[in-house]
């Protein structure tokens, strides 16, 4: 939907709660029926609201009603209070800040078990022990066990070690195997992490039942971890875990592990029956460990109610639509949230000058001086300084970006760059900072430090991306102050209110379509915003601030889901 009809839409929207605000009692009456949904949304029904339709073509022209999401907002903030039986939950995925992190998993790995275990529940995260792991922490494992477990169709035995850290309340537990884990990076090429991975399904499985922790629910992240489910009821079946229920998450349905089936077959180890076109079988000769996680999860969540819409179509469906369209019964949308301690404008001891509401505008600014001269840009307190933190691939929206630099740098306007990734982006981006020197800057690598400097000191954070899941990075730029200019799909469409200039409201800029000119002209919107009525743009940084982009509420929302799977 075009901005102008938004804008439109909520113009009428506006006009409709003024008349109704005149009329006191037809608002108490309102008010009333809010409450008694309110009331009576049991945990079935709020996550149920969450799903999208399964009619994605319509549910993708016409956004969801913005109705039904005040009614699920407040109903589960009813439910954050109403804590219900405790439940226990093993996480199993292949990375986890700060131990491991390439990307937004690590991320909900970390923060997501964090705020469960202030919501009434037990939770145990698995992940391999990888050689990169900091020293710093692997220097406070504790021994918890060594076996061995067979893995292979040939029943080739492989080590197993298990040892533990507990932090924050959340207890870590790490698959320790010299010969698989020992590369400096989680991932390096399929023909070493499919096995790889296949062990990790197995034995996080096989350390539940060593270490006797027999969870209600297991919670899978990505295809990492899709073989579990598949393992849990086939050669676990008879065991202590079958009790347990199981979620899969989809992170990014992008990635799916797929290999020659002989090879998925030999290495996994798991009985032919599975290996059919419903299950693990695609295209005859492949194996796909995602599809497979799919079809045997008792409950499939992914990061977003619109990527969880978006995935049921063939442009999103990543080759998975149909099996997902089958699936989507038991499919969820709950959006990601950030970890506002670690990501506080407030505390944070990476950024230049802290802040905080009071004193946002004038010390942003203070950020971005500081910023512009450890880059070496131009250094001018009045420039609109717009960043962009990404992995550098296709994703992303990158080629938009590329297209539109030259119209983007004026003399006004300064782009700073962080990432890593496609080297054809890698070179673009260089090649712009050589072309437009002090007015854009790039950064081509992985710097967590900057990262944070970065989202104090811009004005807008560009997130234009092709498809997003949900996107982290808007989020931490909204709590930092900086608008973020999004492309609506996935999370960032959920998560980014357009900025209405009638209402004075929103905490964004976005664009629909994937166009380079639709990009220059929502930045270009941020741009007359910033320059023209700086008091609006102001008013937004704050807005922004105060919007609550933390895990409490979307963690009431899994906890809802494991009340869901009663054992
Ligand atoms: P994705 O998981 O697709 O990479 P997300 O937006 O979900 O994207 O999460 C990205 C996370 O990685 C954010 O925390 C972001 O700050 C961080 N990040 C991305 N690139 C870099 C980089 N080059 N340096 C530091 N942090 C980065």
């Amino acid at each position: 939907m075009s901005e102008s009809k938004k804008t439109e839409e909520k113009k009428t929207k506006s006009k409709t709660v003024k008349t109704k605000k005149s009329d006191s009692s037809a608002k108490a009456a309102e008010k009333k029926t809010i409450k008694k949904v309110v009331k009576k949304a049991k945990a079935e029904d709020v996550i149920a609201e969450v799903v999208v339709p399964a009619d994605v073509a319509a549910a993708q022209a016409k956004p969801l009603k913005k109705e039904p999401e005040v009614k699920i907002e407040e109903a589960v903030k009813e439910i954050v209070e109403d804590l219900g039986p405790r439940r226990s939950v093993a996480f199993i995925g292949s990375e986890c800040y700060p131990f491991v992190k390439t990307g937004g998993l690590a991320d909900v790995m970390y923060a997501l078990p964090k705020e469960l275990v202030k919501q009434n529940c037990d939770v145990k995260v698995i992940i391999p022990r990888y050689k990169c792991i900091p020293w710093k922490f692997q220097e406070k494992m504790v021994y918890r066990g060594e076996y061995y477990m067979d893995l292979f169709a040939d029943g080739k035995q492989f080590y197993v070690g298990i040892m533990e850290y507990e932090w924050d309340g959340v207890v870590y537990d790490f698959i320790d195997n010299e010969e698989l884990f020992t590369s400096g990076n989680p991932y390096t090429n399929m023909v070493d992490d499919i096995p790889k991975f296949c062990y990790f399904s197995k034995a996080a499985l096989s350390a539940l039942l060593y270490l006797d922790w027999i969870p209600d629910v297991i919670h899978c992240h990505d295809w990492q971890a899709a073989l579990t489910p598949i393992y849990l009821r086939t050669l676990f079946a008879n065991t202590k875990l079958a009790s347990s229920k199981t979620i899969m998450t989809v992170h990014n349905l992008r990635f799916q592990g797929i290999y020659s089936l002989d090879a998925i077959k030999y290495w996994s180890g798991l009985p032919d029956y599975v290996f059919n076109k419903d299950v693990l079988v695609q295209n005859y000769n492949d194996a796909n460990m995602l599809k497979g996680g799919l079809a045997y999860a008792d409950m499939i969540s992914t990061v977003s109610n619109t990527y969880a819409g978006e995935i049921q179509s063939e442009f999103y469906g990543e080759g998975l639509d149909a099996h997902l369209r089958y699936h989507s019964g038991k499919l969820r949308g709950i959006v990601n949230g950030i970890d506002c301690e670690i990501w506080n404008p407030e505390t944070d001891e990476r950024i230049f000058k802290n802040y905080n509401t009071e004193d946002a505008i004038a010390n942003k600014k203070a950020n971005k001086v500081e910023l512009q001269k450890e880059l070496g840009l131009t250094v001018d307190e009045n420039k609109f300084v717009i960043g962009l933190i990404s992995r550098l691939t296709n994703q992303k929206g990158l080629d938009l970006v590329n297209a539109i630099v030259p119209q983007m740098v004026d003399g006004f306007t300064q782009l700073v760059v962080l990432g890593t990734g496609d080297p054809g982006y890698e070179d673009s981006f260089r090649y712009y900072e050589n072309a437009y020197k002090g007015e854009v800057c790039s950064c081509i690598q992985y710097d967590e430090d900057r990262a944070h400097r970065i989202y104090a000191s811009a004005d807008a954070l560009l997130v234009p991306s092709l498809f997003e899941p949900c996107g982290l990075t808007q989020l931490i730029a909204m709590r930092y102050g900086t608008a973020p200019i999004v492309r609506e799909t996935g999370g960032l469409k959920d998560t980014v209110e357009p900025y209405n200039m009638y209402e004075d409201s929103g905490n964004g800029f976005t664009f629909d379509g994937y166009d380079a000119g639709l990009l220059l002209d929502a930045i270009n919107r941020a741009k007359t915003l910033y320059f023209e009525h700086r008091e609006s743009y102001d008013a937004m940084v704050i807005r922004d601030m105060e919007k609550d982009v933390s895990w409490k509420l979307s963690a009431a929302q899994y906890r809802q889901l494991y009340l869901q799977l009663k054992p």
